[in-house]
């Protein structure tokens, strides 16, 4: 006997998460620190096992304030979530459920599409102009909530502050939302981020514990928004969805800006290398503000199983819903390491290109 899931799911095509390599340092497919989590996050957590009987915090209110400080915003307007996967979910179950509308970026952050679709709502998706957000055209359509995800995943483009606020003014988008995952690889992340046009009312900014800070196996993410949004939320939530280690944990890392730091430099260094290695071997990847680079290449698949049988692996980009590409994440100096050979035997050519790039 089969039961029919809900029709609208028929839509959907589950999530195909990145493969890891036989190797740490060969895993360049979603997007993971190079350099992992802080070393300091140990105690905490371990001091946090003590009260593990015991449910978590239901907002984890210690995380919030701190949050809150950073961001120069109220507590109120911080919602602590499992990975913010977790929020974008609750923001379609929120404000798109049964017939809303959706706008977003085509390709789009899989996970905006999953979420609206899953609730029965529509989602249009406006094709880039030069890899960025076509911001003009997303503002011509009416929508429940608009998505921007700056940098952009899964090309690393940004779009300005003043661009968001611009589309925000004119786009009839009852909520913008900003996923700022990847902000803190950007050359001036105070200088891009949205959370300045939180205090208009219709702006809510995402951010993930899961990149910079290296805690993507501990699910924290959070919103920041107004306090009638987060309020509204929060009526819909799974109450003790943010475990007390995970708590614990980002707390600790929020503590450690050296290893922040220290990640950063790294990454930003490292993508300059990633750049110029594959540009050696006649690839151009997309320009990108993040911790990993969009690559167009003439065979999608060939160049995902080439580097596989040298111990790399890279995202497909048709899982990402960009076919023709494939994404590489910023890896550690030994993975570089690892490509540079990978690449020495799958694209042997372009000698004289390499000549150029020295
Ligand atoms: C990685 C990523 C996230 C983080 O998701 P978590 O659930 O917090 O791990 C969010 N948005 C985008 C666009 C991402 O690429």
């Amino acid at each position: 006997m089969t039961i029919a899931a809900r029709p609208w799911l028929d839509e959907i095509q589950a999530y195909r998460p990145g493969t890891r390599s036989a190797s740490a340092d060969g895993s360049m497919a979603s997007n993971e620190s190079p350099l992992g989590a802080s070393p300091k996050l140990g105690d905490s957590i371990v001091k946090a096992l003590a009260g593990v009987h015991r449910y978590p915090d239901p907002l984890a209110d210690e995380l919030r304030s701190e949050l809150a400080g950073l961001h120069g915003v109220h507590p109120e307007q911080i919602l602590i979530g499992n990975g913010s996967d977790e929020l974008i979910f609750l923001l379609s179950t929120t404000f798109l459920a049964q017939g809303g509308h959706a706008v977003c970026a085509d390709p789009a952050y899989q996970i905006d599409r999953i979420g609206a679709l899953s609730v029965n709502a529509t989602i249009t998706q406006v094709p880039l102009r030069d890899w960025k957000h076509d911001l003009a055209a997303m503002a011509a359509l009416r929508a429940d909530i608009a998505y921007i995800v700056n940098p952009h995943n899964p090309t690393g483009t940004t779009r300005s502050r003043a661009e968001i606020d611009t589309f925000t003014a004119e786009s009839p988008a009852r909520l913008v939302v900003v996923d700022e995952a990847y902000i803190d690889f950007t050359t001036d992340p105070e200088a891009l981020t949205a959370i300045p046009l939180v205090a208009g009312g219709r702006v809510a900014v995402l951010r993930t514990f899961s990149k910079i800070h290296g805690l993507a196996g501990l699910r924290v993410g959070y919103l920041v928004a107004d306090s009638a949004i987060i309020a509204a939320i929060r009526k819909v939530r799974a109450p003790f969805s943010v475990g007390s280690l995970a708590q614990a944990a980002a707390l600790a890392a929020l503590a450690d800006t050296g290893h922040r730091e220290a990640v950063r430099e790294h990454t930003l260094r490292l993508r300059g290398q990633l750049v110029d290695l594959l540009a050696c071997h006649g690839l151009h990847a997309v320009d990108s503000e993040a911790n990993f680079v969009l690559l167009p290449v003439p065979d999608e698949n060939a160049f995902v199983a080439g580097l596989r049988t040298h111990g790399v692996s890279v995202r497909p980009g048709s899982a990402l819903g960009a076919p023709g590409t494939v994404r590489i994440s910023v890896p550690t100096e030994a993975g570089l390491e690892l490509l540079r050979s990978a690449l020495h035997h799958t694209h042997p050519a372009n000698h004289r290109e390499t000549a150029n790039h020295r």
